[in-house]
């Protein structure tokens, strides 16, 4: 709303993520171009935008999944190169940290026009109901952000601009200004249970671990392996029978969504989100996530591969 695009004004958005996204390019009227993702990533890579714009693209959305931030060099190259807007979508990813290649190490959130976050109770830093943050460096974008989220005020009852409701609660701030003190705390517990993840299931071939980049550090929001599409669904049925609960992030991909289907385009065959819609598996994971508990989930994994 903040940046001023015009109802056919193309978005580029990565196939294999949450809707909220692709949701709001829609409710925009502009029209959403879903590109696919890298495979060991999960993320939108440079290379997947490109084969996406055309005359009319004018903004793209990074999704950092399940913890780790899109190779953002290349896309802020590219978005320079054409005049593009990149509002980050931060949700999965908050405190987790981007290097450039001249050593330049910059927050995911903050390298965009517009970072936006989620502090849904599942998010890494969550609080006790909904709500969420923009952040930029742009003051006057910062202005603009600030009244449409008040209803278009600056001062109360002077409308200047078109906004909403989308004040973040007190009560919420109250709780997040606590946590937020911990976030970094938070990313470690998550990071070490996920070195633990990957030390009991490692030399397993039927599955395949996160990957970390090498420019970005991991907050694990997610750990998300792969494994065959035809074991995927047993697995997950097999796990839940032991107590252990799963979850298929993302089941489906953006372009094949009913509500998407007339609306978006996409100007290539999304193999990659089909293949990883069929294939990943994400592992309970949280900040107390205990040692005894991941070696019974790797015990009973291990015991339904080798069946
Ligand atoms: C959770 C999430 C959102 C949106 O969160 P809401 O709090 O429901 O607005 C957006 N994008 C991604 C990738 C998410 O995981």
């Amino acid at each position: 709303m903040a940046l001023g695009l015009k109802p056919g004004d193309e978005v580029i958005v990565p196939a294999f993520t949450y809707i909220a996204p692709a949701e709001v390019i829609v409710l925009l009227r502009l029209t959403p171009v879903i590109v696919d993702v890298d495979y060991e990533s999960f993320n939108v890579t440079a290379k997947n935008i490109e084969r996406g714009l055309s005359s009319k693209t004018k903004a793209i959305i990074p999704v950092h999944l399940f913890g780790q931030s899109c190779d953002m060099e290349g896309i802020t190259e590219l978005a320079k190169e054409y005049s593009l807007f990149i509002i980050e979508d931060n949700a999965q990813a908050i405190a987790a940290c981007y290097t450039f290649s001249d050593g330049t190490e910059l927050k995911t959130g903050t390298i965009g026009h517009v970072g936006c976050t989620s502090f849904f109770p599942s998010k890494n830093l969550g609080c006790y109901g909904d709500g969420g943050a923009m952040m930029t460096n742009d003051d006057n974008l910062a202005i603009r952000l600030k009244m449409m989220a008040n209803h278009g005020q600056a001062v109360k009852y002077q409308h200047e601009i078109l906004g909403c409701n989308s004040r973040l609660d007190t009560l919420q701030a109250a709780i997040l200004n606590v946590k937020l003190n911990q976030l970094d705390e938070y990313s470690s517990l998550r990071y070490r249970a996920a070195q633990k993840y990957h030390e009991l299931l490692k030399n397993i071939d039927e599955i395949g671990l996160p990957v970390e980049m090498p420019f970005s550090s991991h907050v694990y929001n997610q750990y998300t392996i792969k494994v065959k599409s035809s074991q995927r669904d047993k697995l997950q049925a097999y796990l839940k029978e032991k107590g252990v609960p799963t979850m298929v992030y993302y089941p489906l991909p953006m372009h094949r969504q009913n509500i998407f289907k007339q609306i978006a385009r996409q100007r290539e065959h999304l193999t990659v989100a089909e293949e990883l819609s069929q294939s990943v598996l994400s592992l309970p994971m949280h900040t107390e996530l205990r040692e005894y508990e991941q070696i019974f989930i790797a015990e009973q994994i291990i015991t339904f591969l080798k069946k």
